[in-house]
């Protein structure tokens, strides 16, 4: 069986690495990018370690943690998460330490607060049964005011548009259960007690940064007998009688294949197929994609502050979240007494933002940074700028129908297997897609049954819990 594994993301490069296991499978990887990762690929910059943003590993599936701990081996540490939410120029720890919220938002405000979420409760505004817009599923959670305090500014900033408009999908996969009630439970709960999975405190992170896992995935899959080839851009899946037959490259190669494993994004997959019935077209071009912006600012300073990522809350600034890759491990630092931080902001492809030079760019990441404070007059010695199309999928309310109608096209080509956050428009965190990339493989070589879309979905169905951070990972 000769795979096509389109992209060398956590999605397709576990889908290789499972399928070349044993020679089960002839598979090559195509990659449009010139390195492995896809969004948790590392870069070397400033003689430094950094990723596209905090990546964090983590998960309660035991299936992703053998695979991860397989490839990484001993190449990893656990570190302490330590995250702050700053809001009306003040620092909030998170998750919520009760003291530090109280002196933050002040008596008065913290009884508003309670009493707002206790309104919520008594009379809740949404059945659970019906299909609620992430701010009703918010505040229903945690009253109104925190809701306009913690989660609007932020989430309206990621995702562009109003949180009546954003499907409560998003949070119920991200968070779940969580709520008020449980976070004040967590805030007062001894530090190794159970905790809702969004407040695990530890984490593991490999030694070399997020991308060395797949890097070194990648050689195993070499290994093993596959291929990687970078700088290969699917332009097209090629089919006969709804059967797919291989794939055609941007450089005029026709590779032939008997399955593709595609981790493109799904609208660019759909619309490669050829042409493409009414209702599908209308459904693709509803699906849609946000765009980020790094600003990477080499400062000259060793300790900022000690997060690892802040949230920047406070809708006076643009930018959405701060990474100080100074606090990971200092592997990745070395001998350097500088420290490198990521400014992050999101936009659609049109915005004026999306077009800003990297001047403007770093001026603005710089000029923002220093209004927290939290640059303590260091002076910046470089800046880098980053820009990544399509990074988050919007879950806009009505978007599982429009994603439901492109997978059952999608199904109807034998031989086409669509995963991955572009690829399947899921909000994944790397283990999804780990677990995507898996679940493809043993369909193919086992002849397993696995329904890929409902990975990543508040019906977690394929959850297999494992007890994870200490558990799971240490050794
Ligand atoms: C800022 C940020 C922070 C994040 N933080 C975390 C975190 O803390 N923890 C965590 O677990 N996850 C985090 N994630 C999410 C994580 O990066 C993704 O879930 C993961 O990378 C998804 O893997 P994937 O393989 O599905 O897709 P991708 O990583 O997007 O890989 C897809 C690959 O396909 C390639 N490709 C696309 N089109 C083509 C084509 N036509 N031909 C060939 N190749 C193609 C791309 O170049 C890419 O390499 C974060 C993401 C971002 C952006």
């Amino acid at each position: 069986m000769r795979v096509a594994v389109i992209g060398a993301g956590p999605a397709g490069l576990t889908a290789a690495l499972q399928l070349s296991r044993g020679g089960g499978a002839d598979v090559v990887v195509y990659e449009a990018g010139d390195r492995v990762g896809g969004l948790c690929r590392s870069l070397d910059l400033w003689g430094q370690r950094v990723d596209l943003g905090p990546h964090r590993f983590f998960s309660t599936d035991a299936r992703v943690n053998r695979v991860w701990r397989e490839v990484v081996g001993r190449d990893y540490k656990l570190v302490t998460r330590r995250t702050r939410i700053y809001y009306q120029g003040k620092f909030f720890h998170y998750p919520l330490r009760p003291f530090n919220a109280l002196v933050n938002m002040g008596v008065g405000n913290a009884v508003g607060c309670l009493a707002s979420y206790l309104k919520h409760k008594v009379q809740p505004h949404v059945s659970p049964r019906d299909n609620p817009s992430f701010e009703s599923w918010a505040v229903d959670r945690f009253g109104r005011r925190l809701f306009e305090m913690f989660f609007k500014s932020y989430s309206e900033k990621l995702w562009g548009i109003p949180c009546d408009q954003l499907d409560a999908d998003f949070a119920a996969q991200r968070i779940r259960k969580f709520s008020l009630g449980e976070a004040i439970k967590s805030a007062f709960s001894p530090r190794n007690g159970a905790r809702h999975r969004t407040l695990a405190d530890c984490f593991a992170y490999p030694v070399a940064g997020t991308g060395s896992v797949y890097e070194k995935m990648a050689h195993r899959v070499r290994d093993q007998g596959g291929q990687v080839q970078l700088n290969c851009p699917v332009q097209r899946v090629a089919h006969e009688d709804s059967r797919v037959t291989g794939v055609e490259l941007a450089d005029g190669r026709c590779e032939p294949c008997d399955h593709v494993i595609s981790t493109m994004p799904l609208t660019l997959l759909v619309k490669s197929l050829g042409r493409i019935p009414a209702s599908v077209e209308t459904a693709v071009a509803a699906l849609r994609f946000r765009n980020t912006i790094l600003v990477y600012l080499h400062v000259d300073h060793e300790s900022l502050f000690p997060d690892q990522w802040l949230y920047i809350h406070a809708p006076e600034l643009s930018m959405g979240r701060v990474t100080n890759f100074h606090n990971w491990l200092p592997e990745l630092y070395g001998n350097h007494r500088t420290t490198i931080l990521a400014v992050e902001y999101w936009c659609n492809e049109g915005d004026s933002l999306w077009a800003e030079s990297d001047e403007r760019m770093i001026e603005r990441a710089t000029r923002e940074i220093a209004a927290t404070n939290l640059l303590r007059q260091a002076p910046i010695l470089a800046g880098h700028v980053v820009r990544i199309p399509r990074c988050y999928p919007i879950y806009a309310r009505g978007y599982k129908t429009h994603v439901q109608r492109v997978a059952d096209y999608v199904r109807t080509f034998r031989g086409l297997t669509a995963i991955g956050r572009y690829g399947a428009f899921k909000y994944n965190n790397q283990d999804h897609s780990i677990l995507m990339g898996i679940l493809a493989a043993e369909n193919l070589i086992d002849d397993r049954h696995h329904d890929l879309w409902a990975v990543n979905t508040d019906r977690e169905s394929y959850q297999e819990e494992a007890l994870v951070v200490k558990a799971g990972m240490a050794e």
